[in-house]
């Protein structure tokens, strides 16, 4: 009897619902994000990927001085031109971001561009271009997206959010596998200072700094291993779409 109102349960068609990440740099968000939505076959958007197109422009086009500061008049004047996009990626089975119509994946992930984005990210105009266009990408629900300030501000009414954290040092260690698995020439400490660095601007800065939602569930996945929190996160995405279904009834 059980087992038949699991399978029942499991085939009705369910009300979709809205899933917020947000947390620290490296915190292994996206991997949860990504994994999650490929399982429940919601739409994956990476906010921290338009930041870190917008900031690629803006080193492509001469928009940063020769102190490495931000030319934000001018990139305010540009902001209309920067279109940002994802395509499935059919080797990876992941989005893949484009800037202007190029396939900039690679490139938004380097040093070079982690460096800068959060002085650009902390510009006003810019977060409110690239959050008009996430809440018109959230519009039917089915999203999972993931960044700082899904769960407060882009979708203050998720249903489901989660803030997720670790130490600093072991953030700054799957940043330095990462790179180092793509071939990149890093060093570990380099990458610790920006993971700190980035922290502080982005707790600290005055538009939409990040904090966890008031009604977002923490997580601390230092010491769970990828399997451990994507078992943790399936049980929260069935529980928040049953209060919803029940609240609704
Ligand atoms: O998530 P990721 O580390 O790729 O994000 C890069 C940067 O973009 C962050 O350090 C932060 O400054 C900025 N960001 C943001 N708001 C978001 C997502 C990312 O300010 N929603």
């Amino acid at each position: 009897m059980e087992q038949i109102h699991h399978i029942t349960k499991k085939h009705h068609p369910m009300k979709k619902i809205t899933i917020a990440i947000d947390g620290f740099s490296s915190s292994g968000k996206s991997t949860m994000a990504k994994d999650l939505a490929k399982e429940i076959g919601y739409i994956y958007i990476d906010s921290g990927a338009m930041y870190r197109a917008v900031t690629l422009y803006s080193m492509e086009n001469g928009l940063f001085d020769e102190n490495n500061r931000i030319k934000a008049e001018e990139l305010e004047k540009q902001i209309n031109n920067i279109h940002i996009s994802f395509q499935l990626n059919p080797n990876t089975l992941r989005p893949d971001t484009y800037l202007n119509g190029v396939n900039v994946e690679n490139k938004i992930r380097s040093m070079a561009v982690s460096e800068k984005v959060s002085p650009v990210s902390a510009l006003g105009f810019v977060r409110e271009a690239l959050v008009a266009q996430q809440q018109k990408m959230g519009k039917a629900k089915g999203i999972v997206m993931d960044g700082r300030d899904i769960g407060t501000v882009v979708f203050p009414d998720a249903e489901l959010k989660i803030f997720v954290t670790a130490s600093p040092e072991t953030r700054a260690q799957r940043r330095y596998e990462e790179l180092k698995a793509k071939g990149q020439e890093v060093s570990f400490d380099e990458i610790l200072e920006n993971v700190k660095q980035r922290d502080y601007i982005d707790q600290n800065r005055e538009i939409a700094p990040l904090r966890q939602a008031a009604d977002a569930l923490l997580l601390d996945n230092g010491e769970l291993s990828i399997a451990q929190q994507k078992e943790w996160l399936m049980n929260q995405y069935q529980k928040a779409v049953c209060t919803d279904s029940n609240e609704r009834n």
